[in-house]
């Protein structure tokens, strides 16, 4: 029997292919931080190595002191990483090292090459590429690495153009080292010196010691090597937060909060918490989940403990660490733990706080912010009861009234005298809403109109009935009270009386049974003849879109036309109406009417056929 000891060829994820080239040709002005990726991946192989001791303690056996050491070899061009944590097999070496796990990476990378122009990274920055990053440096990298508890080791070797090589090596105990290649612009990487200044600078927050190899006696650690979250929030610089948060959130953007406390009373915890400047790539990937790290008294639990934070707040990272769980706590016990329940309320609150702080201080800021997760925390709205009026107050709206976004708050203090309901309106976007017929009649009195162009608005519409006691109300829905509120540029004109359109109305009525749900007399309408409007009790007209697109309804339900008394199109037919063969040309009229109503209010038109040679003989009457 013979032992494979040759080399085996890998080709790269295509994936993997593409970011390294984009990586490799200079995305960042910033070569160094390929180290603070490096260290990084080390400390959380010595964190899953204390993790996986607690049940295995044998896993750390002679070498119990977890550090990272650095080896520069200037004669040799080469800067090697060593950790003594976890190793990885041979298949995790393929695995960790050729492919990326993450879902929605694909669609995610095709997106960055178009975003490769110089100087603009900007795109990356919600990724963060990790290991590849050696390959800005490296011309060459080699992986040598034991998991705990195995014999054998391995080497991974790849020039990073396509494939990679996998075959048997040795190491004395377990852990990785992580060779570095240097390219030639790149040597001073292999400088004492330079190595103190990067981990100085981007490595300081890092738990485990990180070592220079063959340094005097004496010099110890280069970083100081305590858990960030343990030291006090006077001691820690922005820098040191920001390079905290790139860690435990794997990207390279910065923190837009950073909130860090303690909390003690019934349950007993550190919490150092991140929210993000900019949306993460899969923030809308089923698969995305919070990155808050569980710590229990300083060692590492697990990365995977979904109950600490709802799926609205999948943003977030940073760490929490408990004095109230046992160390030996397991990932199952983790669900349905009262103390993880109570933990998840303290962070919560905190989010929430800290969130209607900004709001308050600073404005700006804050719709950034917004802009970028508001519809996540709509989420929480639909999902959670007890931060329901929270976050209903925390939210941002686009509106009629104002170029920017405005609270509901504010959306009251504007409302006119008489004014019982907030008026919304949902579609597609706040441009093509304003334009809708339905709310010429609220333009025209000043009367405000909120511009709700979020998916998920249908559906937290639905958990929200009223806000301070103000009903929210769907422009598109129902009957309107327009009338009660007076606003002093109201219409001058005052509607002929309704006595004048009964015979009309009881006409279309007849005329279009098979086609609306019924006909009224509108007070919204100013400028156009008709509208649709949806059943104050069925689906209001864009969810019914909505749901019809996603294969949730199969049929629409029947819409109410209103017709506008001012309008000279709607007083002629009036008139046509009650003469005396006016029966058929109203008939003809009717249809057309509706199916213009139709295609503004986005919705189909059943028979394009008919509406055309009706639309065609119109016009050559017109002309005739
Ligand atoms: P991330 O750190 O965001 O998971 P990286 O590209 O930095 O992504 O690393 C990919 C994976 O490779 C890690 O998740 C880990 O499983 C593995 N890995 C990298 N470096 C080491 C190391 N020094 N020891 C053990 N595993 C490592
Ligand atoms: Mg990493």
């Amino acid at each position: 029997m013979t032992e494979t000891t040759t080399a085996e060829t890998h080709s790269f994820q295509a994936e993997v292919s593409r970011l390294l080239e984009i990586v490799a040709h200079s995305l960042y002005s910033e070569r160094r931080v390929f180290l603070r990726e490096l260290v990084s991946n080390a400390a959380d192989a010595c964190d899953r190595l204390r993790y996986e001791a607690l049940q295995v303690p044998e896993l750390l056996g002679a070498e119990a002191e977890l550090k990272i050491v650095l080896a520069a070899d200037a004669a040799a061009h080469t800067l090697t990483i060593s950790d003594n944590g976890i190793g990885m097999s041979r298949a995790e070496l393929v695995g960790n090292l050729g492919t990326i796990a993450r879902s929605g990476t694909a669609a995610f990378v095709k997106g960055l090459e178009g975003d490769r122009k110089p100087g603009a990274p900007s795109l990356i920055g919600q990724f963060g590429v990790g290991f590849y990053a050696a390959f800005m440096v490296a011309a060459r990298v080699e992986v040598i690495s034991r998991r705990a508890g195995s014999e054998e080791a391995w080497r991974w070797t790849s020039d990073g153009r396509g494939a990679f090589q996998v075959e048997p090596a040795s190491r004395a105990g377990r852990g990785t080292d992580i060779v570095l290649h240097l390219k030639d612009d790149a040597l001073e990487f292999a400088e004492a010196q330079t190595l103190r200044d990067i981990v100085r600078d981007y490595a300081d927050h890092i738990a485990v010691p990180v070592e220079l190899a063959g340094a005097e006696e004496g010099e110890g650690a280069l970083n100081q090597a305590s858990a960030l979250w343990t030291r006090p929030r006077a001691e820690i610089t922005d820098q040191q937060y920001a390079e905290f948060y790139r860690h435990v959130g794997h990207g390279f953007d910065a923190p837009w909060t950073t909130i860090h406390w303690r909390a003690e009373g019934r349950i007993e915890y550190t919490g150092l918490l991140f929210l993000p400047e900019s949306a993460p790539f899969d923030l809308y990937s089923p698969e995305r989940r919070h990155q808050v790290k569980l710590y229990v008294r300083r060692v590492f639990i697990t990365d995977k403990a979904e109950d600490l934070l709802p799926r609205w707040l999948r943003f977030v990272c940073g760490v929490v660490d408990s004095a109230d769980l046992p160390l030996n706590v397991s990932r199952e016990m983790l669900q349905n733990n009262p103390v993880v329940r109570l933990m998840r309320q303290g962070l919560v609150n905190k989010i929430l706080s800290e969130l209607e702080k900004r709001a308050k201080d600073d404005t700006a800021g804050y719709e950034t912010f917004w802009k970028a997760f508001g519809p996540v925390l709509k989420e929480g709205i639909v999902h959670e009861a007890e931060t329901r009026t929270r976050l209903v107050q925390l939210a941002r709206f686009r509106s009629t009234a104002v170029d920017g976004w405005t609270s509901l708050a504010d959306y009251v203090a504007r409302m006119k005298e008489g004014q019982e309901s907030i008026y919304y309106v949902t579609g597609e976007t706040p441009e093509a809403m304003r334009r809708l017929p339905q709310l010429e009649g609220h333009l025209k009195r000043g009367v405000e109109v909120l511009l709700l162009a979020d998916p998920i608005d249908e559906f937290w519409l639905g958990h929200v009935e009223d806000f301070e006691g103000r009903k929210l109300r769907s422009v598109t829905r129902g009957g309107d009270d327009l009338a009660k509120i007076k606003a002093a540029d109201a219409p001058a004109e005052e509607p002929p009386p309704a006595g004048e359109f009964e015979g009309l109305v009881t006409l279309l009525k007849l005329t279009l049974e098979q086609d609306v749900k019924d006909v009224r007399i509108s007070q919204r309408l100013e400028d156009s003849a008709v509208c649709l409007v949806a059943d104050e009790t069925g689906y209001d007209i864009h969810l019914e879109r909505l749901l019809r697109q996603h294969r949730h309804l199969d049929t629409g339900s029947k819409r109410i036309l209103e017709i506008n008394p001012r309008h000279p199109l709607i007083k002629a037919l009036a008139r046509t109406a009650t003469s005396e063969d006016g029966g058929a040309k109203v008939a003809d009229a009717a249809k057309l009417l509706v199916d213009q109503a139709r295609l503004a209010a986005g919705d189909p038109v059943p028979d394009l056929a008919a509406f055309s040679r009706r639309l065609e003989s119109a016009v050559t009457r017109m002309l005739g």
